[in-house]
């Protein structure tokens, strides 16, 4: 079953401010807390963000991934035609091309 947080919008209890709930995507989502019974909203879940995919696939999707390989030097992992491989402060050029990515 998916997790949810939800977020007292008043006072927080002892559950904390957020807390998470596991439920059924066919559940009704809460609107106070099992506890204290104060008002609660869903969170927009972080859960769901598939951060294990592929540089490839990354890129595919739109996006550009950069890793750190020394101060001020990244490595885009995820570049397209055209781009520097490796990214410097202070180099302009080096940065990716978002026009073309955007386009
Ligand atoms: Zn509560």
């Amino acid at each position: 079953m998916p997790i949810y947080e939800y977020e007292h919008i008043k006072e927080p209890c002892s559950f904390g401010q957020i807390f998470e709930k596991k439920q059924s995507i066919h559940d009704e989502p809460l609107t106070q807390c099992p506890k204290c019974f104060n008002p609660v909203r869903k969170r927009i879940s972080r859960v769901g963000i598939n951060i294990s995919k592929t540089n490839a696939e990354i890129r595919d999707l739109g996006f550009t991934k950069l890793i750190k390989r020394d101060d001020g030097v990244y490595e885009n992992v995820t570049r397209r035609q055209g781009e520097s491989r490796y990214m410097e402060a202070g180099k302009p050029e080096t940065l990716p091309d978002f026009s073309k990515t955007i386009s």
